[in-house]
């Protein structure tokens, strides 16, 4: 039940593969850059929040060079067609909408006064899509890395993150905050991006302990999410923080949520609840996770997920029931702590386990997610892996 995770090296050489099949024979330039998984910190990174992600070994490649043209050909190995953008003019949006992501990013760089040449590339991935794992920040930061690579330039690591962010708020749409592109930009093996999303610094926080394993659980379900759901969260937390009267999440307590209960009105109060909540437990779990303090760590996931279900309302019933599975399985199984993980809406569970019982529980999730719903879900393990970077 337990997935491997393909390979850096076999992506590399299978995306070179993919390029000289539909347009170029040989890749001169080939960018990698990774999704992410978030062990607690969610939907607070728009809230001046702190957030717990870290890059997984699991990647978007794309592999190219340059055409001496001045039009970017651009194919993936999930669609067929190759799409054509004129590089002579700032990008807009356009269909298809996957290719929105390059155009943003290529966008970016033209806005900052880059000249982007002609170039051909073909885009492979190993992070499942809509799986909240964060594929179109991947995709984002595998662009901007490629262009680096063919400009001949090195952006500021914490300037390509926002150029990726302002791409996934232009061109697609999703008024995110920065974890996803912070986490698939800054990644590094053996390290949690732990970001102070008020400051916007990351911090690299040791995660090297090999008796302990996460694993990815995807439901295989995915909802709303761009539809309207995520921009409608994002509304009902200022406007909380507006009815507040504070400049920042940061300067609002539980008890002046409690307060003004009645004048917050539902949602927005269930919403700010769990705002001030998780902000205050990701700090703690923070804490935990320094001094290996899995009885107060599991809890804590514990809470967030049931804050994420009943006051941000952003889980389903796919994610609770994998949630629950694990809940099942407990401490004495091995499950230190597991809850829902990025946007919600369907996607995936995270699980922070005991690495001898780690095939074993994954087999039970398997079985009995499979057994609840009859959706045979996706489950894999992984380690905090190196962020967006060229590859060779
Ligand atoms: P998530 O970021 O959680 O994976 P999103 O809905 O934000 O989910 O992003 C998924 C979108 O990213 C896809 O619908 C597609 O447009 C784009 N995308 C992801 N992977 C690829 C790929 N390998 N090739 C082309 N587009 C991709
Ligand atoms: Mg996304």
């Amino acid at each position: 039940m337990l997935q491997i995770n393909p390979n850096l090296s076999d992506l590399v050489t299978d995306a070179a593969a993919g390029l000289a099949g539909r347009l170029q024979p040989k890749a001169t330039i080939t960018a990698a850059a990774p999704g992410r998984v978030n062990l607690i910190g969610e939907h607070i990174d728009y809230c001046d929040g702190f957030v717990m992600p870290f890059a997984i070994d699991r990647y978007i490649v794309i592999a190219g060079c340059a055409n001496g043209t001045t039009n970017a050909r651009i194919t993936s190995a999930l669609s067929e067609e190759v799409v054509t953008l004129d590089l002579t003019q700032p990008q807009e949006i356009s269909e298809p909408k996957w290719a929105n992501y390059l155009r943003g990013v290529i966008r970016g760089f033209q806005d900052r006064g880059h000249h982007v040449p002609g170039f051909d590339a073909y885009i492979l991935s190993s992070i499942p899509g809509g799986a909240g794992l964060s594929s179109s920040a991947a995709l984002e930061c595998a662009t901007a890395t490629f262009l680096e690579g063919l400009l001949d330039t090195v952006l500021d690591t914490k300037e390509k993150a926002l150029l990726c962010q302002k791409a996934e708020h232009d061109f697609a749409h999703v008024p995110c905050g920065i974890m996803d592109q912070f986490a698939s930009a800054f990644g590094k093996p053996n390290r949690l991006v732990l970001i102070d999303c008020q400051t916007g610094e990351p911090e690299l926080v040791p995660f090297e302990n090999p008796d302990l394993t996460v694993l990815i659980s995807n439901t295989m379900v995915h909802h709303e999410l761009s539809d309207g759901g995520y921009a409608a969260r994002r509304k009902h937390t200022e406007d909380g923080l507006a009815i507040l009267g504070k400049a920042s999440w940061r300067d609002v307590t539980a008890a002046d949520v409690q307060a003004n209960w009645e004048k917050l009105g539902d949602p927005v109060n269930r919403r700010s609840r769990h705002v001030v909540g998780e902000i205050s437990r990701t700090i703690a779990a923070a804490a935990a996770l320094a001094r290996n303090d899995f009885e107060t760590l599991g809890p804590l996931m514990a809470a967030s997920h049931d804050s994420l279900r009943d006051d941000f309302e952003v889980s389903c019933k796919e994610l609770d029931i994998m949630v629950e599975i694990a809940r099942k399985i407990g401490r004495n199984g091995g499950v230190i702590g597991t809850r829902m993980t990025g946007g919600g809406f369907g996607g995936s569970t995270v699980t922070l386990c005991e690495s001898r019982k780690a095939s074993e529980i994954a087999a039970t999730l398997g079985a009995e997610y499979e057994k609840a719903t009859g959706i045979t879900p996706q489950i894999f393990a992984s380690r905090p892996s190196q962020g967006a970077h060229l590859v060779g």
